[in-house]
């Protein structure tokens, strides 16, 4: 496909998802400035990202370190870290990521504590696993605590909130609802983390519903992706 059919592809699934949460966001009376778009290009070519950026996204999601270093450099935006994290690739991830989504093991945070250089802020998101569905990634409610003094307690590093990822199996609204009960306990304790990263194509609008203010959406911007990621 040339580029320019590509852009008139990408324009229009970006303005269909940008309506959807709009009309999702009117429906439990938030405003939808408030939901912050994330674009995950994994899998996806930089020219993609360019086209994105030229549509005004300016936040975009990528699971593989170089893959992201690389677009990174390319285009400028928010660029968001989101997938298992391993720990010989966070130094990498620290050079082009501002935020990362998916923390969930206490020697993680020490690793980026050690490694984030003194001049740099990095956003962090808590995963937690619903529904006890660790093998996705996260941990259980009662652990987040424990991780969340371990950020809190380290410059550079600051609690955004939490993230989870909806079992594939359960209906979302099951799902979301035990994340936004989780989300209120949690800001209790840690009221600075008000963020919450949830929904992706799939299940965004129920997501909204449910409070998320960080949507991950790739595939109903940029296709489907023909690789496992
Ligand atoms: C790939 C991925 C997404 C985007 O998924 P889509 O279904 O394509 O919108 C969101 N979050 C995480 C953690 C992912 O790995």
């Amino acid at each position: 496909m040339d580029l320019d059919s590509r852009y008139i592809e990408i324009e229009k699934n970006v303005k269909a998802v940008r309506a959807r949460i709009e009309s999702a966001s009117q429906k439990v009376n938030r405003s939808s400035a408030d939901v912050t778009l994330i674009a995950v290009t994994k899998t996806y070519p930089v020219s993609d990202a360019m086209i994105l950026s030229q549509l005004g996204i300016s936040n975009f999601g990528e699971n593989r370190s170089s893959e992201g270093a690389a677009k990174a450099a390319e285009i400028q935006g928010t660029w968001h870290f989101q997938g298992q994290i391993q720990s010989n690739k966070i130094k990498q991830v620290l050079t082009w990521a501002n935020s990362i989504h998916s923390v969930d093991d206490l020697r993680h945070i020490s690793l980026i504590k050690k490694a984030l250089p003194d001049d740099k802020n990095i956003s962090i998101f808590l995963q937690v696993a619903l529904d006890g569905q660790l093998h996705r990634g996260g941990v259980s409610e009662e652990i987040l605590p424990l991780l969340a003094e371990e950020v809190l307690s380290s410059d550079g590093l600051m609690l955004e909130g939490l993230m989870a990822v909806a079992p594939l199996d359960h209906d979302p609204h099951r799902a979301f609802s035990e994340l936004a009960r989780i989300h209120s306990v949690f800001s209790q304790q840690f009221p600075m983390a008000t963020n919450l990263s949830a929904g992706m194509s799939n299940d965004f609008e129920v997501a909204i519903e449910y409070g998320a203010t960080h949507l991950r959406i790739g595939s109903s911007i940029l296709g489907v992706r023909t690789s496992p990621l």
